[in-house]
């Protein structure tokens, strides 16, 4: 397996692309090397500019749930693209979609879309902040909940309980509101609220996936929600991943709880870029031209992303992968620690329905701290060598692998092969 036609772009892309990447997840930069130039993706398979195919875990992040390509997906939207791009006025498809949203989310009667889960999460914080009259935000060290301001907090160990800015041009000021809490530590929210008393909610996501998959212990987001509710604070339940991936529907129901605001994003656009914010009217009243929170988009409801989004749902409500997901999911955890056992190395798997990843460390990961623990020199080996024997996965020790419905016997056997000779490369490279 050859990179040469990867290496050339890289190179010509460093000229007028920062880093030759538009988003910096792309770079490779904790696992060395070049990132890879794609040029096209079928089902399970994607495949570089050098002909290496590849079994596809990234899926973009998430949203090709039904893997690439899926003929109903890309049958909607040719038909869309006759009708015109965008119009700047509404269509019956955003109607359309925003029922199949709302009747998947128990406490959501309307939705607001947008382009991006970014959009989706800043937006919903001005809501929350709107409907209680009422600055400050807690998240949750480790989580992600895209690049505005207010959230680009260090999210750091050392730094978990100061709110400092994690990026350059991020004013001190821009997050000052923002409150740092521990995931799984209902504890560390409550002391926040003993300080302040102009709290107007707290954001999560539901089962992490940003830190590697983590998740939520026990009864950890009940009780998280009974405690908003005596504090008259908002539940933000950021399902920009896990939305339709844990379930048709998100996390929410399968973990019994409730947000009073929901984001999602990526699998409900079906490849195209949406995002959107959902909760019960008296919430989404508050929001322009109902009420006095201004929120606008000139491509927001995009009609090809639209017709995407419902071919997609739509077959994923069909298909009902979710069973099948776990089933996948729980197999390649054994074959991860069996391998790993075979050669001798320490690694903790995290899963949850459609997302699973391995941690290289001992014990257990519940938090951001412990996940930081995982060596990622280890990784990094891991991550190549599975490269070079056909699988395509997150250069990041920290983000989770994700699952498509379209997953073969053959392909599971082939990432079976790959996470053995993987598993060797590891121990090999440390003696
Ligand atoms: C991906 C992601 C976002 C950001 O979405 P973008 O579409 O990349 O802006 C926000 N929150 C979570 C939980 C995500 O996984």
């Amino acid at each position: 397996m050859d990179f040469k036609n990867s290496e050339k772009l890289y190179k010509k892309g460093q000229k007028h692309l920062v880093g030759a990447v538009n988003s910096p997840v792309r770079a490779f930069a904790s696992v060395g090397g070049n990132p890879l130039f794609i040029k096209k993706a079928k089902g399970t398979k994607i495949t570089d500019v050098d002909g290496n195919d590849y079994i596809d875990l990234v899926l973009s992040y998430g949203p090709m749930i039904l893997g690439h390509r899926h003929k109903k997906v890309e049958k909607a939207i040719k038909k869309a693209l006759k009708n015109g791009y965008t119009f700047g006025a509404s269509t019956k498809n955003e109607i359309k979609l925003a029922k199949i949203v709302c009747d998947a989310f128990p406490g959501m009667d309307k939705v607001r879309f947008v382009n991006s889960g970014t959009e989706a999460v800043l937006s919903a914080l001005r809501l929350a902040r709107a409907y209680t009259g009422n600055d400050k935000i807690i998240k949750f060290s480790g989580c992600y909940h895209g690049h505005s301001d207010a959230l680009l907090v260090a999210a750091g160990s050392g730094l978990a309980t100061l709110s400092l800015p994690g990026s350059k041009g991020v004013p001190e000021g821009a997050v000052k509101n923002t409150l740092i809490a521990n995931y799984n530590d209902l504890e560390s929210v409550k002391a926040h609220f003993e300080k302040h008393d102009d709290i107007a909610g707290v954001i999560i996501e539901p089962i992490a996936g940003n830190m590697g998959v983590v998740l939520p212990q026990g009864n950890f987001l009940k009780d998280l929600k009974t405690y908003l509710e005596t504090k008259n604070a908002l539940l933000i339940v950021d399902e920009v991943m896990t939305g339709f991936r844990s379930k048709f529907g998100g996390a929410q129901e399968l973990l019994g709880v409730e947000a009073d605001i929901t984001c999602l994003g990526k699998v409900i656009g079906g490849g195209f870029p949406v995002g959107a914010y959902g909760a019960r009217n008296e919430i989404m009243e508050m929001v322009s031209p109902l009420g006095a929170m201004y929120q606008a988009g000139t491509l927001s409801g995009n009609p090809i992303a639209m017709a995407a989004g419902i071919a997609t749902l739509t077959e994923l409500k069909k298909q009902n992968p979710y069973q099948k997901f776990d089933e996948v999911a729980a197999r390649l955890e054994q074959v991860l620690k069996e391998k790993a056992n075979k050669h001798g190395v320490d690694i903790v798997v995290n899963r949850f329905g459609s997302m699973i990843n391995p941690f290289f460390t001992k014990g257990v990961v519940t938090n951001f701290e412990e996940a930081q623990q995982s060596d990622t020199k280890k990784f990094a080996t891991f991550f190549w060598a599975l490269v070079k024997n056909g699988i395509f996965l997150p250069p990041s020790q920290f983000e989770a692998w994700f699952l498509s419905s379209a997953l073969s016997e053959k392909d599971l056997q082939k990432t079976e092969k790959a996470i053995d000779l993987a598993m060797e490369a590891v121990v090999n490279k440390s003696n």
